[in-house]
């Protein structure tokens, strides 16, 4: 599943290609993904591509007329291609550009999205998202504030985009685990030092990831690249029963609020 690495790197692959650009066309050939996909697409016809940009784990196609809303969901990935290209049986939507190239949207799964919004308005999905991990809104000092009194466990509470954006099950893993923390302490119960370090990781992994992914940028314009998923060095995400790489005990894994977690009950405290 895309997370928020993915979906920055995905902005990077294709913003080169498609700033500055005029959208010809918007096609799509069903008729709902997530969402029924709306006809408002069609206003984005004619005008020039000002910016992509990226909120949480959302795409933005930005106009002067109003914006696409890219959600990957489960399975979606961005390409340019030439507007010549034959579509496959999961290329749901294109983007038609005047240049002659087109954003191809594939997704097997259909549980992602596009859809519309008009310059001015706000999307009421995006209403209550919590700050961005890589910018400075998300600090110890904030965090810490609004998890005053929370008794949830520190894992589900970074993974909840109300309080952080974009920290998926992965992260929420690795970052604990570098920070030493126990997925299960309750979210208030964090020193000031502790919410430091853990901030610091979550910034650190998404940082990393979003670099690692950078080798792939190149695919988002090659007919034969990949989606733009990579693969990523792990401490304990995934290894249950393995032994952990700083102590060597076995990485404990267990389900908390429904999602699979890695731990090292020996460093993680
Ligand atoms: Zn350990």
């Amino acid at each position: 599943m895309p997370e928020l690495p993915e979906v920055e790197v995905s902005r990077l692959g294709i913003s080169p290609h498609l700033v500055g650009q005029t959208i010809a066309a918007v096609t799509w050939r069903c008729e709902k993904l997530r969402w029924p996909i709306p006809h408002q697409l069609i206003q984005l016809e004619g005008q020039k591509i000002v910016a992509i940009s990226r909120r949480a784990k959302y795409l933005f196609i930005e106009t002067k007329a109003g914006s696409a809303i890219i959600h990957l969901g489960m399975s979606g990935a961005l390409r340019v291609l030439d507007a010549d290209f034959p579509a496959g049986k999961h290329d749901h939507v294109d983007l038609v550009l005047a240049n002659g190239k087109l954003l191809r949207y594939h997704d097997p799964r259909r549980f992602g999205a596009w859809l519309y919004i008009a310059s001015g308005e706000r999307h009421p999905l995006l209403e209550h998202m919590g700050p961005e991990p890589l910018t400075d809104a998300f600090n110890a000092e904030t965090i810490a504030k609004r998890a005053h009194n929370k008794r949830l466990a520190i894992k589900a509470f970074i993974m909840d985009n109300k309080n952080v954006v974009g920290v998926g099950n992965i992260y929420a893993n690795e970052s604990l685990f570098k920070a030493k923390i126990h997925p299960l302490r309750p979210a208030h119960s964090l020193s000031n030092l502790e919410w430091q370090c853990l901030v610091s990781e979550i910034k650190a992994v998404l940082a990393t990831a979003i670099e690692q992914g950078g080798t792939t940028l190149k695919d988002f314009s090659q007919a034969d690249g990949k989606p733009g998923y990579f693969a990523q060095e792990l401490q304990v995400y995934g290894k249950g029963g393995k032994p952990c790489p700083i102590c060597a005990e076995s990485i404990t894994e267990q389900k908390i609020a429904q999602r699979n977690t890695f731990f090292c009950d020996a460093c993680q405290r």
